[in-house]
């Protein structure tokens, strides 16, 4: 899967190198492309922003280096996204889906009061949003929906960190998980998970992932 990224900010998205994400990139099974669209600004001085036409304080991205950014990485598999709080809420089959049906993902970072709203009818396919709040600029949310996204590529996790047995694969929160030691603190391991009865153990996981749901989430099992 490719993702392109449009920002002002492209240093931020060195972090992706990390982890997870940064071991897909290098195997190649991602790739990553930055582009900072100030580079395609036409104004002598680079400027990207302008003020809002509606007054306010505000500075809003214009449109023509956001536009021409687009144009350049644009092909016909691409589909582009805006990050932004006005979008849809990101969920995990949001993610599986655009993980499965999209092969160049556009992502655009706004900043300041955002872009020019004829950049969203011209060029963006969806808006998501990463939850009820505001935060500075685009590239937070969209390091999180390409790690989201990643997660779901072949290869870029092992079997061991597979996305079918955790939290929301089924609807659901995941069960609690513990490690060693047996005892921390005075609070113990539950005895199932040391007794080796496996199929007791899937029973407890089984309750667990609806006790976790009620506790943290009981609007989940009203969807299910
Ligand atoms: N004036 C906008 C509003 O009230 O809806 C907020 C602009 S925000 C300060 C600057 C940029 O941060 C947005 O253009 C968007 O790209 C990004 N952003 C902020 N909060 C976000 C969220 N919850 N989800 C996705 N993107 C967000």
């Amino acid at each position: 899967m490719k993702i392109t990224i449009l920002t002002l900010f492209p240093k931020m998205f060195e972090a992706l190198n990390e982890s997870l994400i940064g071991r897909a990139i290098k195997n190649k099974l991602l790739e990553i492309e930055v582009v900072n669209f100030r580079d395609f600004s036409l104004n002598k001085h680079k400027k990207v922003d302008d003020y809002a036409f509606s007054g306010g304080a505000g500075m809003v991205l214009t449109p023509q280096p956001i536009y021409d950014a687009i144009q350049s990485v644009k092909t016909e598999d691409s589909y582009v996204v805006y990050m932004s709080p006005k979008g849809t809420p990101l969920t995990q089959n949001k993610v599986k889906q655009l993980s499965t049906d999209v092969k160049h993902l556009i992502i655009i970072c706004g900043h300041y009061e955002g872009i020019d709203e004829r950049i969203i009818s011209l060029c963006v396919n969806e808006q998501i949003s990463i939850g009820d709040f505001v935060l500075t600029g685009g590239e937070i949310p969209a390091m999180a929906l390409v790690d989201a996204v990643s997660r779901y590529v072949d290869g870029v996790l092992h079997n061991s960190e597979s996305t079918t047995d955790e939290s929301f694969s089924d609807g659901l929160l995941e069960y609690p998980q513990y490690t060693r030691p047996q005892e921390f603190m005075g609070l113990k391991v539950p005895d199932v998970l040391i007794s080796g009865n496996h199929k007791e153990i899937e029973k407890w996981k089984n309750e667990q992932k609806i006790l976790e749901t009620k506790k943290y989430r009981p609007d989940l099992l009203s969807k299910k």
